[in-house]
């Protein structure tokens, strides 16, 4: 296994089914990315984007990822940043940590997709939170944003 150093972006409108090593898959209009984990295990890692799960930041050449990239659930357990296109490697995660990440990472997901379907169902901007309100206005209804 030879971990992987840097990570070119590919913007595609598809993530292909076999991914090529070193090579970042970002699709805007499945608003997902792609990769094979840096430790190189072969391991897939799909990470959505969206306000409660990953950013991107793209400065016209290199692209960096936030927060960083957990791979808990893989034997390799590698935790790394992506920062323009570069990885860099982060302390291994202790148990304590990953099972509190995993408890408030499910627990933003859980408010975000809670306040969008509250939206949905009432329709009336006034009973929804500010978060709510403020994502419907910047996006307009969108329709088909299941959990991941
Ligand atoms: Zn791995």
């Amino acid at each position: 296994m030879s971990r992987i150093k840097l990570l070119e972006p590919l913007f595609v409108e598809f993530i292909p089914r076999e991914l090529e090593p070193g090579k970042l898959y970002v699709s805007m209009v499945y608003t997902t990315t792609a990769h094979l984990c840096a430790s190189g295990c072969g391991s897939k890692v799909v990470l959505p984007l969206s306000p409660v799960q990953w950013q991107i930041y793209f400065d016209g050449e290199a692209i960096s990822l936030t927060p960083s990239v957990g791979s808990w659930d893989l034997p390799c357990q590698a935790h790394y940043w992506i920062r323009k296109n570069k990885i860099w490697w982060a302390a291994p995660w202790d148990k304590k940590r990953t099972e509190a990440g995993r408890r408030s990472d499910a627990r933003d997901l859980d408010d975000f997709y809670d306040v969008r379907a509250a939206t949905h169902q009432v329709g009336d901007e006034s009973a929804t939170s500010h978060r709510g309100s403020f994502w419907e206005r910047l996006f307009g209804k969108r329709e088909g944003l299941g959990r991941v």
